[in-house]
């Protein structure tokens, strides 16, 4: 019998031929635990997904409660389901008004194929912006309107009528014009390394958007949930999108997205042609359980409270001669080092004494830094000592 190690390189499909490849059996809070009894300090969340903590205990319940109850019924927007419909009001009780109408997916990539979908079909348009260094997923929609050339090139030819701003370049605002179905853009830019947006540019953008009737999309996938220090960016930064996309955070570790509009942009996916946006399991209502446990407990403990004050104490601590930057907002924050070398070499010392993070998409340089949101003050002040001890060893 081949170890579970054997048929990981056996049998699934790889991303990268340098996979972290350790074996995880159980995971709690900010904790991973593998099967020969180390633990590993969490620095990512799965990529800003358990921000209420690996297993959460009132997410575990509500799980196995609805699991008793039913799971799959029907496609997604035929029944009514209590799952659906309770976390789509309590979602949109913390959104601005306009964002009342709720359309759940499996995953962000799905998130943002709807609004894009979405935005084409309301306007009668079809050209769409995009921004330099976005990451929006990986299907051919997401694809296109990723702002990194290099990770485009090899699956040519992809959606057409797209085309790339910079990201904080009030400039090049100007080329969003009345033929612009949607601009589609990330508040903080995750995967570019954590960039935030300059003072004042994204309501330049909102207006220029409301001034051509253009549907601005903020993409609050990584963002979203408590993971900035606000419930979502557009909280944080006043501005106010057509359509917001969530997913990660969303399913308090269960696969779970949405796109969220107003019931009248909403409802031009109703007809011509009916059914022209549909979707099996988006929604599943153990995924929605989840979502709705999740978003209480987010709300109950405050947690972006705490991801602002964790936040503040990383920047604190983290004191080093090799860091060049250390940037953010509440706990979506990157460290960066001089080269992508030291980040790597930083990263591996680290594993080794027990703590998991890594490098961004579009930004080698820079170390990732996105608990759980239910970190300790305990807990971030290991973490900075063995990021610190590691870099002290590069
Ligand atoms: N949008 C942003 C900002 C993301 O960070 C991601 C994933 O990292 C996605 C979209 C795609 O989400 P998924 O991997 O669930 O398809």
């Amino acid at each position: 019998m081949l170890s579970p190690r054997q048929l990981f390189f056996e049998n699934l499909a790889q991303t990268s031929f340098s996979p972290i490849a350790i074996e995880i059996e159980s995971a709690s809070g900010c904790w991973l635990h593998s099967p020969d009894g180390k633990s590993f300090f969490d620095l990512i969340a799965g990529v800003s997904v358990s921000n209420i903590g690996h297993n959460n205990p009132r997410v575990v319940k509500a799980v196995k409660d609805q699991i008793n109850k039913h799971m799959h019924l029907m496609v997604y927007g035929e029944f009514i389901q209590k799952p659906q419909v309770r976390l789509a009001e309590l979602l949109t009780r913390y959104l601005p008004d306009n964002l009342n109408s709720v359309f759940y997916t499996n995953s962000g990539s799905e998130s943002v194929e709807g609004a894009v979908k979405l935005s084409r079909r309301y306007t009668g348009r079809h050209e769409v912006i995009s921004f330099n260094n976005a990451y929006h997923g990986s299907t051919i929609g997401a694809l296109s309107i990723m702002g990194n050339e290099e990770m485009k090139r090899a699956f040519r030819p992809l959606m057409p009528s797209v085309s790339f701003l910079e990201f904080n370049r009030v400039d090049d605002l100007d080329a969003i014009t009345s033929a612009t179905a949607c601009v589609i853009i990330e508040p903080v830019q995750g995967e570019a390394g954590v960039i935030l947006p300059e003072d004042g540019f994204l309501q330049q953008l909102r207006d220029k958007c409301t001034q051509t009737g253009t549907l601005l999309i903020f993409d609050e996938i990584q963002t979203g949930f408590g993971r900035t220090g606000k419930m979502f960016a557009m909280d944080l930064y006043e501005v106010v999108p057509d359509v917001a996309l969530f997913a990660k955070g969303f399913g308090g570790g269960m696969p779970l997205g949405a796109f969220v509009s107003s019931r009248e942009i909403m409802s031009s996916l109703c007809n011509d042609p009916v059914l022209g946006h549909i979707t099996t399991f988006g929604g599943h209502p153990v995924s929605c359980t989840a979502g709705l446990a999740s978003l209480e407990f987010i709300i109950e403990e405050k947690l972006e409270r705490n991801a602002i004050n964790n936040g503040r104490r990383f920047k604190q601590l983290l004191d080093h001669n090799l860091i060049k930057d250390v940037r953010g907002e509440g706990l979506l924050m990157s460290v960066e080092l001089e080269s992508a070398e030291m980040v790597k070499k930083v990263i591996s010392i680290a594993l080794k004494k027990g703590v998991v993070t890594d490098w961004f998409l579009f930004n080698e340089n820079c170390i990732r830094i996105s608990p759980p949101l239910i970190i300790t003050g305990e807990e971030t002040e290991f973490a900075c000592r063995i990021l610190q001890e590691s870099m002290d060893e590069v």
